[in-house]
């Protein structure tokens, strides 16, 4: 038989996935697993956001959609970007699953050899995307020297002649942590001096405690050399909708859509009709669970504090991210599961940066996160 693809060879299977699999094996076998891993808030989703999906149900409103998505949802979410500061018409706008919306935009601005430079430690799939693009995945350090933040002196200092783009994630997974204005202005003008795209997952930007969000696309002569993705799946509890957006200047989402048109044809169309439920909707429910994750990350942080771990305090997202020790995180994790039965993420799973880091998840009730971190605890001093 022919060998399959040089492209998915390059690509290792998501490094969470064994944690997850075993995981699965020991519920099966009937023992109970706390997981403090879940990158899920554990709400439900809003009713009047589950209403307006069977309401367009029952009105039959069933079929493919234009591919960028309904108009009224694009609409909406231009409209939120603008309040944000974002100068997007409804026609800058794709609806598309965050995850698709981050590869549609990777497809559409990398070619062969280019390299984009990543936060190490970052979220598990940027990599990845790179290299089924064809490109060459460039992490940059992003540790607690910073508090786990890109700074634009190490973005200008791994800059080459090849770097097309830069991804930004504020808030951040795993670390929680947020970009200031300052900051970001330095990367704005590092980005502009040196030509690159900026890929802006912004998909926490609703979950932050007391600091404020800054989209670099608001950023002035930002916009046009800016790709914007958030969604609904973290702010309205939406994981399973596969729902989000993607925000772009027109010539540049022109080359995205057809990455999406080509592949996903467009979004579930009941879904659309949710997703603007969502965002012109109250938002009480959104305020309340911002507030119990303010709270969770309190009692997380005195967890970590109580178990002697130094941590980086989170300033959004729903994740804390401790320094663990010499022990490796993998093999950390996997002891555990094993002592303690709860399931945390090794921080390895995000770059060479994260390792001796656990990423603890607290998009979990508090009664889990208190039974889980006192197992972890006592696993750790016995
Ligand atoms: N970006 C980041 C940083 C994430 O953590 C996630 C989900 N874990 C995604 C994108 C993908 O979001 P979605 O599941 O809504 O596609």
């Amino acid at each position: 038989m022919k060998p399959t693809a040089k492209r998915t060879a390059a690509v290792s299977p998501s490094p969470t996935v064994r944690l997850a699999a075993l995981v699965a094996e020991a519920k099966t076998r009937g023992e109970r697993i706390i997981s403090l891993s879940v990158g899920e808030p554990d709400f439900p989703t809003p009713q009047h956001i589950v209403d307006a999906a069977k309401r367009a149900l029952d009105d039959g409103f069933t079929k493919y959609t234009h591919p960028m998505g309904i108009r009224e949802l694009r609409e909406a979410i231009a409209a939120r970007a603008e309040a944000s500061g974002i100068p997007a018409t409804a026609d800058e706008v794709m609806v598309s699953p965050t995850k698709h919306a981050v590869f549609c935009a990777m497809m559409a601005l990398v070619d062969d050899g280019d390299e984009v430079l990543l936060p190490d430690p970052g979220w598990v799939s940027y990599d990845p995307m790179v290299r089924l693009a064809g490109g060459v995945p460039v992490p940059v350090r992003a540790d607690e020297s910073t508090g786990f933040r890109l700074t634009p002196e190490a973005i200008s200092a791994a800059v080459t002649r090849r770097t097309k783009a830069v991804v930004l994630n504020s808030p951040s997974n795993p670390a929680g942590s947020v970009l200031p204005r300052e900051v970001m202005k330095g990367i704005a003008d590092v980005c502009e001096d040196a030509d690159l795209f900026l890929i802006s997952d912004e998909i926490y930007e609703r979950l932050v405690y007391d600091v404020a969000h800054v989209p670099p696309a608001s950023l002035p002569g930002l916009f046009d050399r800016t790709v914007t993705v958030s969604g609904f799946s973290k702010t309205y509890s939406m994981t399973g909708w596969r729902l989000g957006w993607l925000v772009a200047e027109k010539r540049l989402l022109a080359e995205i859509g057809k990455v999406q048109e080509h592949t996903l044809t467009c979004c579930t169309a009941f879904a659309q009709k949710a997703g603007v439920a969502a965002l012109t909707g109250p938002e009480d429910e959104l305020k309340r669970m911002v507030a119990e994750f303010r709270a969770r990350r309190d009692l997380m942080l005195a967890w970590i504090k109580k178990v002697g771990w130094p941590c980086t305090r989170p300033d959004g997202a729903f994740y804390a991210f401790p320094q663990t020790g010499p022990e490796k995180s993998a093999d950390l994790a996997l002891r555990l599961l094993n002592e303690a039965s709860v399931a945390v993420v090794p921080g390895a799973a995000f770059g060479a940066a994260g390792e001796h880091h656990l990423r603890l998840s607290y998009a979990t009730s508090r009664k889990l996160i208190d039974e889980g971190m006192a197992a972890i605890a006592d696993a750790r001093t016995t």
